[in-house]
C-alpha cells in the first residue's frame, strides 16, 4: 500500500508518498508560500528530476489539489491515479491529553483536535486545513491523524506538572505535554535496533537538535521526560526560541521596555536562542563559521547550547540511574560534529565517551563511542515521515 504523508505549516506543506512494502520513497516536495504571491510546488518522483510549479494559490486545498496532480502526472509523477494512494497520515502537532496513539479520523476526532487550538494557536489551524482539504478532495480515503504530543503521554504525572496552582490544570490543561515525539520514538526504536537489545530493558536519551530542539528520555520504549513543555517554547535554548528562562524575567521586560503579550511572545519565539546571544544568525552553520572566526558571542551562543543539552542530559541520566544509549539526530544532532562533541566534552562521569574519530559524519546512522561497554552513542537521522506512515498502515490494516 502507499500512503501520502502531509506536514501542513501555515504557508507551506511537506509531503512524501511512501511505498509501504519496501518501505521506499515514491515522491517527495514541498509547497511554499501557500496565500502569498509567488507560491510554488517543488516536487520530486525517485528517479526523476525535481519539477517546480508556479501557480497561485489561494488556500490549502490548491496546494493540495496541485500536489495530487504532480503526483499522478504522467510525465513527473509516481503513480498512475489517486486510487494507489491507501490512506493519508498527517502531523498533528497537538492532540493534547485526548490522544495517546495516532487515530483515523472521524468528526470526533477533528473536534477534539479542533479543541486543541487553544493550546497550539500556530500549528493545529494549518494541521486542520489540511486535512479538511485532502477530505475534499479525497473523499473515500482514510485519514489518520499522528499526533507530536503522543508518544508523550506516559510521561508521569510528577514530571508532566508545574508547581502551580492544581487548579490551573484542572481548568486550563496547563501541564508539560512534549514535542517532536514522532521523532523522539522513531530514534530511540531505531537505537534499540542499531543496538540489538530489546528496547524494553533500555534507558535512551534522545537529542532532536534541530531549529527546534528537545530531549527525551525514553525508558524501556516509554517516554518519562522530556525538556518541551505546555508549547515548544520550554527547554533547551533553540534557534530563535529561548527555552528555559525564570519567568520573573518575562513581566520584568514587560514592563521595562512596555511591551505587549504578542510582542513578549515574539521576543521568546522569534528573536531569542542562539539568533538572540549571537546576534548573527539561527543557523548553526553560519555560527559554526563565526564562531571559528573569533566572533565571541557566536562561540557564545554554541556554548551556552551545548551547556544546556548537557544539563539536560544529566537530569535525565539522574532520573534513569543509567544511560545506555544516548541519540543524535535532526539537522544539528545528525550533521554538526563539533557541536556533538562539545556536548559529549566531560560527560566522562556519566560513563558518555565520544570518539572523535568515528564521529566524523554526517547525515548518517553511526555509532561513535569510545568504549563499547559504555553509554552508546549514536547518530539516527530522524524519519518522521515514515513513522507516520508506519502508523496510518496499521491502522487501515486493522
Ligand atoms: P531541522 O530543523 O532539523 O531541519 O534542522 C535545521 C538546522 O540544522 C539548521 O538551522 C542548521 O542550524 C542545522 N544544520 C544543518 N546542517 C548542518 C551542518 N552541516 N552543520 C551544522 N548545523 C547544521
Amino acid at each position: 500500500m502507499n500512503i501520502l504523508v502531509i506536514n501542513c505549516g501555515s504557508s507551506s506543506l511537506k509531503y512524501q508518498l511512501i511505498d509501504m512494502e519496501k518501505e521506499g520513497v515514491l515522491a517527495i516536495g514541498l509547497v511554499e508560500r501557500i496565500g502569498i504571491e509567488g507560491s510554488r510546488v517543488k516536487h520530486e518522483a525517485t528517479g526523476k528530476e525535481e519539477v517546480i510549479i508556479e501557480e497561485p494559490m489561494a488556500d490549502h486545498r490548491k496546494a493540495l489539489e496541485l500536489v495530487l496532480n504532480a503526483l499522478i502526472d504522467p510525465d513527473h509523477g509516481a503513480i498512475k491515479s489517486m486510487d494507489e494512494i491507501g490512506a493519508v497520515g498527517h502531523r498533528v502537532v497537538h492532540g493534547g491529553e485526548n490522544f495517546a496513539q495516532s487515530v483515523i479520523i472521524d468528526d470526533k476526532v477533528m473536534e477534539a483536535i479542533n479543541d486543541c487550538i487553544e493550546l497550539a494557536p500556530l500549528h493545529n489551524p494549518p494541521n486542520i486545513m489540511g486535512i479538511e482539504a485532502c477530505q475534499e478532495l479525497m473523499p473515500n480515503t482514510p485519514m489518520v491523524a499522528v499526533f507530536d504530543t503522543a508518544f508523550h503521554q506516559t510521561i508521569p504525572m510528577a514530571n508532566y506538572m508545574y508547581p502551580l496552582p492544581y487548579e490551573l490544570y484542572e481548568k486550563y490543561g496547563i501541564r508539560k505535554y512534549g514535542f517532536h515525539g514522532t521523532s523522539h520514538k522513531y530514534v530511540a526504536s531505531r537505537a534499540a535496533e542499531m543496538v540489538n537489545r530489546d528496547i524494553e530493558n533500555l534507558n535512551i536519551v534522545t537529542c532532536h537538535l534541530g531549529n527546534g530542539a528537545s530531549v527525551c528520555a525514553v525508558q524501556g520504549g516509554k517516554s518519562i521526560e522530556t525538556s518541551m513543555g505546555f508549547t515548544p517554547l520550554e527547554g533547551l535554548a533553540m534557534g530563535t526560541r529561548s527555552g528555559d528562562v525564570d519567568p520573573a524575567v518575562i513581566p520584568f521586560i514587560m514592563e521595562k521596555e512596555d511591551l505587549t503579550f504578542d510582542e513578549v511572545n515574539e521576543i521568546l519565539n522569534k528573536k531569542s536562542g542562539v539568533l538572540g546571544i549571537s546576534g548573527i544568525s539561527s543557523d548553526f552553520r553560519d555560527l559554526e563559521e563565526a564562531a571559528a572566526e573569533g566572533n565571541e558571542r557566536a562561540k557564545l551562543a554554541l556554548e551556552l547550547f551545548c551547556n544546556r543539552v548537557k544539563k539536560y542530559i544529566g537530569a535525565y541520566a539522574a532520573l534513569m540511574c543509567h544511560i545506555d544509549v544516548l541519540v543524535f539526530t535532526a539537522g544539528i544532532g545528525e550533521n554538526s560534529i563539533t557541536i556533538r562533541e562539545q556536548i559529549c566534552d566531560g560527560l566522562d562521569c556519566i560513563d558518555i565517551r565520544l570518539d572523535k574519530e568515528l564521529n566524523q559524519v554526517r547525515g548518517k546512522e553511526a555509532i561513535v563511542t569510545k568504549d563499547l561497554t559504555a553509554t552508546q552513542i549514536l547518530v539516527i537521522p530522524t524519519n518522521e515521515e515514515l513513522m507516520i506512515a508506519r502508523d496510518a498502515l496499521e491502522l487501515v490494516k486493522k
